[in-house]
């Protein structure tokens, strides 16, 4: 079965989704398809007034539905419902996901639309299992922990996964009792705003989910300010992450989640089985053009294998054919906007300049849209832009080692700390080196996070403050109570 569509067919939700409908505003916001380089829409930017109505409707629905005080089995009833709507709409929302991002329709149906719907079932299952706590007080008192959610809880999600990232914010929030004001990626809206709208036809709340479209620096800017927003959970880059820490402190202190960028090793030692280590090296970079948050690109590899790695990598880099995001079976991805591919080849030629030898890719394919050749960058240093920043595209930079401290001491990023990947067939090596890695997380002959999603994912360092997915991300949506009685 193939899933390709015309894009010229697709209806798309447009407006911000306020109390369970659309609100009209004016459009001011255009939104391209990257595929071919086409406006496809243009799209409105909610002002602090839209998101004081999202708040006033959210809080409304808190009030009147009483979401966080049911019986907790109702919240997990009506979240699976949700989530089977998700799995009956995967074609829809798969297009809607498709058309202006980087994700292939077939990959976005089997893969996100899929993803996004096990996400809120694995947190539905929180929602009335998760206790708080007895506390040993003295024998003539009674102390104990509850767990309550916070109301309004402000998300604000990036491009590149549009659909399981919001799934990634609302599933737990959710869950955990709270209602949500969610501002997508201005260049990717759609799949989150019929996310929403199947939210309401499974019968949760109106006004429970609230999504408003718009920019980060006004509306963005005007969820993490909103005094009536008491959590904040973002994923996108580090500066965008800083700025909302600032806004955050001048406007009122509350907790944030922030999920941030990232400049990921991968790391193969002499001992490691050098086919499965570069399968895997390939499909931590290419996937989604490199633009996924975790891409492990850094390759660091002990300097006996680095010639047949590099030839290994350089065939596979070389093998990737850039189709557009409707076709399927799915092609190399575009990069999401030509500012950003312009962003990546100015990294790209500072690198060489500054003398990385470039392996393969360095440029643009010639074709309408925006896609950028798979790259590798060899003979770097830890002075080198494309090692020190984070590109987010098909690009990644090649050092060689020799001794496994060199190996530890090249992959702990100055700045950043997401994830790492670690190539050996010796346990205690792979001990060892995960225990020195400054990473949130570290893979181990394997690339990539399971889809189970108990395992938290978040950053150290400049990649992140807290976790989503896991249990963490359903307690970082409650806030708790120390009650003492004396009895
Ligand atoms: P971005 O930071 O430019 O935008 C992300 C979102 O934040 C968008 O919705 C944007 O409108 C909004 N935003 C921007 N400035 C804001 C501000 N000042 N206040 C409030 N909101 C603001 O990121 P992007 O380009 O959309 O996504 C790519 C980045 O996201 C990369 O750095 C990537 O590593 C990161 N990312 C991290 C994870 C993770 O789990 N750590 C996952 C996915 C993506």
């Amino acid at each position: 079965m193939t899933f390709a569509f015309d894009p010229s067919t697709i209806s798309l939700p447009n407006g911000h989704y306020i109390g369970g409908r659309y609100v009209d505003a004016p459009k001011e916001l255009a939104v391209h398809t990257p595929s071919d380089g086409r406006l496809l829409t243009d799209i409105p930017c909610g002002d602090q007034e839209t998101v004081n109505q999202a708040v006033n409707a959210a809080k409304t629905a808190l009030r009147e539905s009483g979401w966080a005080t049911v019986t907790p089995r109702e919240r997990v009833k009506a979240l699976h419902a949700w989530a089977d709507l998700i799995e009956a709409e995967a074609n829809t929302l798969a297009q809607l996901e498709a058309i202006c991002s980087s994700r292939p329709v077939g990959q976005a149906r089997v893969g996100d639309v899929g993803i996004t719907a096990t996400q809120i079932r694995f947190f539905a299952e929180f929602a009335d299992k998760e206790c708080g706590a007895l506390a040993p007080t003295s024998g003539d008192q009674l102390g104990f922990i509850s767990h309550e959610p916070y109301g309004v809880v402000g998300a604000i999600t990036p491009w590149n996964y549009p659909i399981s990232m919001a799934g990634w914010k609302l599933g737990p929030a959710l869950a955990a009792g709270n209602a949500v004001v969610l501002k997508p990626s201005e260049m990717t809206p759609f799949s989150t705003l019929y996310l929403a709208e199947l939210a309401e036809r499974a019968g949760l709340p109106k006004g429970l989910i609230n999504i408003v479209l718009g920019n980060g620096p006004e509306t963005g800017a005007a969820i993490t300010g909103h005094p009536d927003i008491a959590k904040v959970s973002f994923t996108g880059s580090t500066r965008a992450g800083s700025a909302i820490m600032e806004n955050i402190a001048q406007s009122g202190i509350k907790p944030m989640t922030l999920e941030l960028g990232g400049k990921s090793p991968q790391i193969v030692f002499a001992d490691a089985d050098l086919d499965k280590a570069a399968d895997c090296i390939a499909r931590g970079i290419l996937p989604n053009a490199g633009q996924t948050c975790v891409a492990g690109t850094r390759v660091l590899v002990h300097h006996s294998l680095a010639d047949a790695l590099a030839a290994k990598l350089v065939t596979a880099f070389d093998a990737q054919k850039p189709a557009a995001t409707w076709d399927d079976p799915a092609g190399f991805s575009p990069i999401i906007s030509a500012g950003q591919m312009r962003r990546i080849d100015s990294i790209v030629q500072a690198s060489i300049a500054a003398g990385a030898d470039c392996l393969t890719g360095g440029q643009a394919f010639e074709r309408p849209g925006s896609y950028y050749q798979p790259t590798l960058l060899s003979g770097v240093t830890e002075e080198n832009p494309a090692v020190k920043e984070e590109i987010f595209g098909p690009v990644a930079t090649f050092q060689t080692f020799d001794s496994d401290d060199e190996a530890i001491a090249l992959a702990n990023h100055p700045t950043y700390g997401l994830c790492a990947g670690v190539y050996t067939q010796d346990l205690s090596r792979a001990v060892r080196v995960t225990r020195a890695l400054e990473t949130g997380t570290v893979w181990v002959n394997r690339y990539g996070r399971s889809y189970d999603h108990i395992l938290p994912t978040g950053g150290w360092k400049s990649s992140g403050i807290g976790k989503d997915l896991g249990r963490e991300a359903f307690l970082a949506n409650q806030r708790s109570k120390s009650v003492l009685i004396d009895l």
